[in-house]
This record gives structure tokens, sequence and C-alpha cells, in this order.
């Protein structure tokens, strides 16, 4: 007898939907926690072998400085985090970080730039590096704030791949985190990005003390987007000294875990990325993620500018759970 044959009627659908109400999406938060997961697992087995993780390696190209107030974040210039502006890394020095990148395992690579949005002269040097990386055979990412549609279509030019630009939270909660851009501006990103053709990265934060309702807001957008982004990572806040948001009331890690199997069933087809908090997560929270419907992780001594789990532990977490690169 299978399990499914416990749960009337087939409970997992793997066909992509849009319409998802935030009610619907409430619902599923609202499961017992092993039925949840057992349906999150359904929909991971039809799209994806469970026992693969895509591995991204994220370097910082441009670190702090940034004009924006993101209440979580190190690198705004106006919070005190010990983060200190830097200018634009070369060219060479960032293909030397990409090639090791590949040695060490990763199929992606992306780079990171702590700006409102791209100036034109910076673009051209961000689009050189596109170029260069994908050349060593890499898939390309880039966050680099807000884009008009121009500045989409040529980073489409230099062979991106794709282009994270995170939702953050629901509609509601986002001005309690940003005001110095609004939730219609990242949505209009979002379209420029899509429509120029470039795979779309697009996800959250959770632990910001946002509500059960805030999370499922998040998802509800996410999963209501014309296309599904391809990928959404799922972070879990990292308080830094400094920020508004550090001393915030802590996340019971199992609040991830839901996050991330209710994305996991909203979006069937997209890649989950369990990304940033994973240093503060015991091995059974990020298997219990794995068991969720995550399945990629950023891999490398350091997330921006947060610490990340050294690369041997992480390997010898896969290892122990019987799971494997993506090729
Ligand atoms: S999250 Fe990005 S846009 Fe916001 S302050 Fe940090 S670097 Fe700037």
């Amino acid at each position: 007898m299978s399990p499914s044959h416990h749960t009337s009627p087939h409970p997992a659908s793997s066909v992509p939907r849009h319409d998802w109400t935030r009610e619907q999406v409430r619902a599923l938060f609202a499961l017992p926690f092993p039925e949840l997961m057992f349906r999150a697992g359904l929909v991971h087995r039809e799209n994806f072998d469970p026992a693969e993780v895509q591995i991204s390696t994220l370097l910082s190209i441009k670190t702090g400085g940034c004009p924006e107030d993101c209440a979580y974040c190190p690198q705004a210039a106006r919070y005190d985090t010990g983060v200190t502006a830097e200018k634009l890394m070369g060219l060479d020095a960032v293909l030397a970080e990409a090639r090791a990148a590949k040695a060490a395992g990763a199929s992606r690579f992306c780079m990171g730039a702590a700006w409102r949005s791209p100036k034109d002269r910076d673009l051209d040097n961000v689009c050189a590096m596109v170029e260069g990386v994908k050349a060593l055979g890499l898939e390309t990412c880039a966050t680099l704030g807000m884009l008009t549609s121009d500045q989409a279509a040529r980073l489409k030019q230099s062979g991106l791949d794709y282009y994270n630009h995170n939702l953050d939270t629901s509609p509601e909660f986002y001005g309690a985190i940003i005001t110095t851009r609004t939730y219609e501006d990242r949505l209009d990103t979002l379209e420029h990005v899509r429509a120029a053709g470039i795979h779309v990265c697009c996800g959250g934060i959770v632990g910001m003390g946002e509500t059960l309702d805030d999370r499922a807001g998040m998802i509800a957008t996410l999963a209501s987007l014309p296309v599904h982004p391809e990928s959404v990572p799922i972070n879990m806040l990292v308080q830094v000294e400094g920020t508004p948001l550090a001393g915030a009331p802590k996340l019971d890690p199992l609040d991830l875990v839901r996050t991330i199997a209710v994305a996991r069933i909203c979006m069937p087809a997209s890649v989950v990325r369990l990304s940033a908090g994973r240093e503060d997560m015991s091995e059974e929270t990020q298997a219990l993620c794995f068991l969720a419907g995550a399945n990629s992780i950023f891999y490398g001594p350091k997330l921006l500018t947060t610490p990340n789990p050294e690369r041997d532990r992480d390997m010898r977490l896969l290892d122990n759970l019987g799971m494997r690169p993506m090729e």
C-alpha cells in the first residue's frame, strides 16, 4: 500500500499553478508537520531527484556603502556594522574566484554588488565579468539592485543566465523592512529581467519579526508571478550587530522548514535554495530543509559579508545524507 493511500485524494501536483491565494497558502502552513512534509516530499520527487543538490557560489564583487536601508543588511552605509565600503572588484580577481569555485564543484557563480541600481559604467564592467565567467563553463548569476529594461537586455546579451532580486517578505510587511524603495519597484525589475529572457532568482527572508501571514503572503506573491522564479532562495535572517534587526526574536527553525515545504509545494518545478543562515543551523535542521524540498545551497566560506559553513563541513553533511551535487 502506498503511503498516499492514507491521504485522500492525491494531494500533490507538479503542474505549476499561478493562482495561489493567500488563503490556500495559509492552509498549507496550517497542516500538521508530518502531512506538510509528506506533500512537499511528493512534489519534490515528481520534479527532481531528491538526492541532488544544486551548488552555487556567491562572490561579493562590490561590498558595502549601499545607500538603501534594508533593515537586515550589514552593507547599508547608514548602519554601523564594521563592513567597510569597497570599490568594484577587478575582472581578473573575479575570474580567479570563479575558477576556484568551479574547481570546488560549483555549477553556478553569483556576483553580488551593493548598489541601489547599477550605473551604466558599472554595468559595462559587470557585463565583462559575466562574459568571462560564462567562458569558464559556469552558469552566471548577478544581483545588482534595480534594473531598467535596457540594463536587463545588456546583461542578457553578455550571457547572464540568472538575476537575483528578492521580494524579501509580504507586500504588507515590506515597508517595515525597507523604506528606500517599494514592493512595486521590486516587481518592476523582476518584470524587466523576465522580459529580457533571463532566469529569475527570487525569494525572501524569514525571521525578521514577520507573522506567519507575511510568510504566506510572500509565497503567494512568488507563486502567482506569471512565471515562477526558476530559483527561490529562502533565507533565515542572520542578525548582524548594528542593523535594526539585531536582537529580533529568533525564529523557530521548524518555521523555516515549513516555509521551504510550502515554497516547494507552490512552486513545484523551481529550485528552492536553503540560503543565508545555514551557519547557525544544526545538521538536523538542514536535513529537514532537504526533506522539505530544498535542493540548492550556497557553498563557500563567505556569503556576501556573513560567514557560511566551510566547504568540508558541507561535503560531509551531503555525504552523511547520501546526497550529491547536481550535475
Ligand atoms: S540588501 Fe542590497 S540593497 Fe539592501 S542595503 Fe543591502 S546591499 Fe543595499
